[in-house]
């Protein structure tokens, strides 16, 4: 197979620190789409990955799957985008879409197994698939998506991953006018679930342990904040929810937020908590018919349904402009939770360095 050698930033080891290196991309086949990178957003699950938290890493690790850029070579069967475009990519490249979950557009449940952005398997080359911490990617044009030329194409890329990860709950169950939606936690999910919940016409609380994210939640577009340590707080919002998204991704107990669920309700996990779940409190679910309910990202379809949705409403995410350079900075910055709300990068650093 004919391949490029493009410029991208990725690390060889968990302990070291990401650098600039050289990595291969297929020239385009017959449904293959070329897409030089403007910009990429940085998610937690980047810095995860490079340091082999979760165990499961091969390097060299190129990370990155909040992708926007420009198209400037399609293949000869290509008929969904035009060179030109400004197209996007997020976290799946490919899946085997023969089975039941590809064919009702959930590619992310694909029960044979989806190709991530980063650190899946790439049939083509026989190595692991490389991310958009690159100075360009060829994707099948079925994982390609349109982005609306209204938004801005910095603050859309966190859509891609921060965005669809809260949109599918919400969509999934029905959230629209006159829903109660709760989200707890506000970093780069939460921030986006505010917004969108909001937009779809949503009542929606932020739950904070902090008294300081108060002006900021409402700025976003909450209409209501709770301090989660606060007991009289937490009981005064009993029963009150139809669903909560919990967004926080490190060990904690979710069991508090059941207590809030009004009948029927359900509380959406969207975080990886760790190996082990915190023991399930049964009786409020029991005595509620309350749902506890797991989430992962958005299927091809229903993230273009959201980037649609963003161009209607001029949604985009609050982010921070960085370098390349940068991105071991921003790594440390992002787990002390120092950033409003997600870091996006600008890949013309990596094309002048
Ligand atoms: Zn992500
Ligand atoms: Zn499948």
């Amino acid at each position: 197979m004919k391949t490029k050698q493009v410029k991208a930033y990725g690390t060889h080891s968990p302990e070291a620190d990401l650098k600039e290196l050289q990595i291969e991309r297929r020239e385009v086949l017959n449904k293959d789409i070329e897409i030089d990178i403007m910009y990429c957003g940085v998610c937690h699950s980047d810095l995860h990955f490079a340091r082999n938290d979760w165990g499961m890493t091969e390097y060299p690790v190129v990370p990155g799957h909040e992708i926007v850029g420009k198209v400037t070579n399609i293949g000869s069967g290509v008929s969904k985008h035009k060179v030109g475009d400004v197209v996007a990519v997020g976290c799946l490249v490919d899946s085997c879409r023969t089975c039941n979950n590809c064919k009702a557009d959930l590619e992310q449940y694909c029960t044979n197994g989806w190709v991530g952005t980063y650190g899946g398997y790439d049939k083509h080359l026989d190595t692991n698939t490389h991310g958009g911490y690159s100075q360009t990617i060829v994707v099948d044009e079925e994982f390609v998506l349109s982005v609306p030329e209204n938004l801005d194409f910095a603050g859309i890329a966190p859509v891609l991953c921060a965005g669809i990860t809260t949109w599918s709950p919400l969509r999934h169950w029905n959230v629209g006018k006159d829903s109660k939606v709760a989200v707890v936690g506000l970093g780069g999910l939460g921030h986006m679930a505010i917004k969108l919940a909001h937009a779809l016409g949503a009542h929606v609380t932020l739950f904070s342990r902090s008294e300081n994210k108060i002006e900021d939640a409402k700025a976003l577009g909450a209409h209501e904040v709770i301090i989660s340590t606060d007991e009289s707080q937490m009981e005064k919002a009993m029963g009150k929810f139809d669903v909560i998204l919990d967004t926080v991704p490190y060990e904690h107990d979710f069991n508090p937020y059941i207590n809030n669920l009004n009948t029927n309700g359900t509380l959406v996990v969207l975080g990886y908590l760790g190996p082990v779940a915190p023991p399930l409190v049964t009786v409020p679910m029991i005595m509620g018919r309350k749902t506890v309910a797991g989430s992962l990202i958005g299927g091809i379809a229903e993230t273009q349904e959201l980037l649609n949705f963003c161009g209607k409403h001029n949604i985009v995410s609050d982010i921070e402009v960085i370098k390349m350079q940068d991105i071991n900075t921003a790594y440390e910055r992002m787990l002390k939770s120092d950033v409003k709300y997600r870091f996006v990068i600008d890949m013309k650093s990596l094309k002048t360095s």
